[in-house]
């Protein structure tokens, strides 16, 4: 069926009218929203009518008035807000929400393969700042706190190590699990990393403090 009729023979004017908000009572009576009405003067069915204002119309129209949408994007709205089914046509596919969603689902194993590259990337990277902060921020003698950054090398080395080797040579059952747990912890890492060179140019020399 084509869009209008379609929406026609779907939607009734009052059951529109009660899904945008509009309070219709029993006898199908309700408050004119098209003109300033105080007691309900509109009757709403299949059609409006309103013997105040005289506003009339199909549910089509009702919408169109009520949104200030054209006919053609008050149906194609109450073709979508109501679920309904109509022929599609050439002219109808700039609406976004008729057009076939163009991605295509990822399979499980792709997703899988996609994550542990890019688990392997970040973690990687985060060895190699690790490394370098060890080195870095060592304690000398004299200090009397350990540097954060020496601390967390420190605390984490071996551990990223681990799952780096994991990533490279852990059975499927394994890599699989890391993926799905340490997702949260990947996601900091990208953003720590991300902070790291965005906001200090690469300091090799201890003494670099302006940007
Ligand atoms: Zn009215």
């Amino acid at each position: 069926m084509k869009l209008f009729e379609a929406v026609k023979e779907a939607v009734t004017a009052r059951s529109a009218a009660e899904y945008y908000g509009i309070k219709v009572g029993r006898n199908g009576m309700a408050v004119c929203p098209f003109h300033p009405d105080k007691n309900p003067s509109m009757k709403l069915d299949k059609r409006y009518h309103c013997f105040a204002c005289q506003a009339d119309g199909d549910v089509i129209d009702f919408v169109a008035k009520y949104f200030n949408l054209s006919v053609k994007e008050s149906a194609e709205k109450l073709a979508e807000d109501f679920s309904v089914p109509y022929e599609k046509y050439q002219s109808y596919n700039k609406t976004k929400d008729y057009q076939k969603p163009k991605q295509k689902k990822q399979t499980l194993d792709q997703f899988f393969h996609e994550q542990q590259i890019r688990f392997f990337r970040v973690y990687s990277d985060y060895f190699h700042l690790l490394k370098k902060w060890k080195v870095e921020y060592a304690p000398r003698i004299e200090d009397d706190d350990w540097h954060p950054l020496f601390v967390e090398a420190m605390e984490k080395y071996t551990l990223i190590e681990y799952k780096m080797d994991v990533l490279l040579s852990g059975s499927l059952e394994d890599r699989a699990r890391l993926i799905l747990d340490c997702q949260e912890e990947v996601k900091n890492i990208e953003q720590r990393i991300k902070e790291e060179s965005s906001g200090r140019c690469g300091c090799t020399s201890g003494s670099v403090t302006e940007s």
